[in-house]
């Protein structure tokens, strides 16, 4: 039996400690993501120097352990110190536990205007073929770019106009946290609004298999395939997980094949493309490609920057842009990990309630701004400087005194004999042949203008920090 808090009787002194792991880690993946993967997650107990996690099947497993294992190890660290390991192992009796959540750093984005509590599920009109859309992942709050332009233009086009040839079916692919998920539920929010009269079916790959695997367990198979023949427009998000399921891939192919034909949309997700997914049947490969196949590619800085404003924006929080500027340029793994971030910040601002300036950001996130032991080279040094004012890099070298290049050129100076251990005569000449005495005197004059001039010295901070780590 386990105790309502979601742990096992026994793990109960170990109880606040870990509610608060599962609110931070609540408050970073977001609520969708939380309730998806992890709110059946139990600690089952601590082994000498490993915490056992248990979730309520092999694959829920294998995906907390791939997707959030280090997570959880830094977590429980902070609150054991002891631990070295985090072990995943499947509990059957967990399956229905379903653990009062502890209250939680308020999540970014804000519910819809229309009211609907941010993570209730949606039920009607499709009943529960329908898996709960998330309200806050819309085409309003999709930020736009050049990575995912193609892919969001078509997911509008597909939502204005289902089933229009040329656009059947839809596959969008893309990296973990590229915005995949979001997109499928903008088109199925988006098709609900515009086209009211039509059936949605929305859902994950995992989910299908399920639902198949129980009706073929419950002998009704044939209402399962009617009522998915049924509907408009079928949604299945994460393909890749079908694969290798062969009886659930066969059986997904020929409810594909019934409604392509019968004029129905179909919108697939995927971490590949078609001609990438393995193990699949080359007749589904080639059917899966035969519409629209749009990529969802790595984020630029831009993008990353652009999704960090608009955030905070929807949030009515203040942070600095410096402080968007560092999150941008150091966490580009994708957009899961930069919102992580942005909430764990923003989470920290509002508990201990002081702002959130560079230092306490590098502080907060230092788990995941860790900064190697870089050797900065003068060359990047100049390089960045150089981005950061808009200046050209042979502005470096030139012989140009203009202060829009002359001050530059000597924060990049100073940053040289900061972050480098490189004399001054050997940076004199890195910069264009200059007497170690320019060099001296760069260093002096910055050290002494960024005791009054905040900008100045935030910009050298900042750069600092991007070049250091
Ligand atoms: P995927 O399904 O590709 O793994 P998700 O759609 O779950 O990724 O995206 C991860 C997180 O990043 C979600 O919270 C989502 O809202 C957010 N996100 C992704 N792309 C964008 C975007 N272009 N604009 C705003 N938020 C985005
Ligand atoms: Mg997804």
């Amino acid at each position: 039996m386990m105790s309502d808090s979601g742990q096992p009787p026994d793990a109960g002194k170990l109880a606040p400690q870990w509610a608060r792991v599962r609110a931070r880690l609540r408050s970073e993946v977001g609520e969708s993501e939380y309730r998806s993967w992890l709110r059946q997650m139990v600690l089952q107990g601590i082994e000498g120097d490993m915490a056992v996690i248990a979730l309520p099947s092999r694959f829920r497993r294998d995906w907390v352990r791939d997707h959030y294992g280090d997570r959880l190890r830094t977590m429980t660290q902070a609150e054991w110190p002891a631990l070295k390991r985090v072990e995943f192992r499947v509990a059957v009796d967990a399956t229905e536990v379903e653990a009062p959540e502890p209250a939680l750093a308020e999540s970014l984005a804000p519910a819809r205007a229309n009211g609907r509590a941010a993570a209730a599920p949606n039920h009607a009109p499709d009943g529960d073929w329908m898996a709960p859309l998330d309200p806050r992942h819309s085409f309003d709050s999709f930020v736009v770019g050049k990575p995912n332009e193609f892919a969001h233009a078509c997911a509008r086009r597909v939502a204005e106009k289902p089933a229009t040839p040329g656009f059947n079916p839809l596959f969008l692919y893309g990296g973990v946290g590229l915005g995949k998920t979001h997109l499928m539920h903008s088109v199925a929010w988006e098709i609900r609004r515009c086209h009211p009269g039509k059936t949605v079916a929305y859902m994950s790959a995992e989910k299908f298999m399920y639902r198949f695997i129980g009706a073929l367990r419950g002998g009704n198979t044939l209402e399962f395939k009617d009522q998915l023949r049924s509907v408009d427009v079928l949604m299945i998000d994460d393909l890749q997980f079908l694969i290798g399921k062969d009886n659930t891939q066969e059986e997904f192919f020929h409810t594909f094949n019934a409604l392509v034909e019968a004029g129905k949309q179909i919108v697939v997700s995927a971490d590949k493309s078609p001609n990438d997914l393995s193990g699949i049947e080359d007749r589904l490969r080639t059917r899966l490609g035969g519409g629209i196949v749009a990529d969802l590619h790595a984020t630029t800085y831009e993008l990353r920057l652009s999704i960090l404003q608009a955030k905070v924006a929807a949030a009515g929080v203040v942070v600095q842009d410096k402080v968007l500027e560092l999150l941008a340029h150091k966490i580009a793994s994708n957009i899961r990990d930069l919102e992580g971030a942005l909430n764990r910040i923003v989470a920290h601002a509002k508990i201990f309630n002081r702002p959130m300036t560079l230092d306490t950001v590098t502080e907060v996130l230092s788990d995941l701004l860790r900064t190697h032991e870089k050797r900065v080279s003068i060359e990047d040094i100049q390089r960045r400087v150089a981005e950061h004012y808009a200046i050209r890099m042979t502005d470096m070298f030139s012989a140009r005194r203009a202060r829009n290049v002359a001050r530059p050129r000597q924060v990049a100076m100073y940053l040289a004999k900061q972050l480098t251990s490189r004399s001054l005569p050997e940076i004199g000449r890195r910069f264009g042949n200059r007497d170690h005495t320019t060099v001296m005197h760069a260093v002096s004059r910055i050290t002494e203008l960024m005791a009054d001039d905040r900008i100045l010295a935030e910009d050298v901070s900042l750069l600092k920090k991007m070049l250091e780590t």
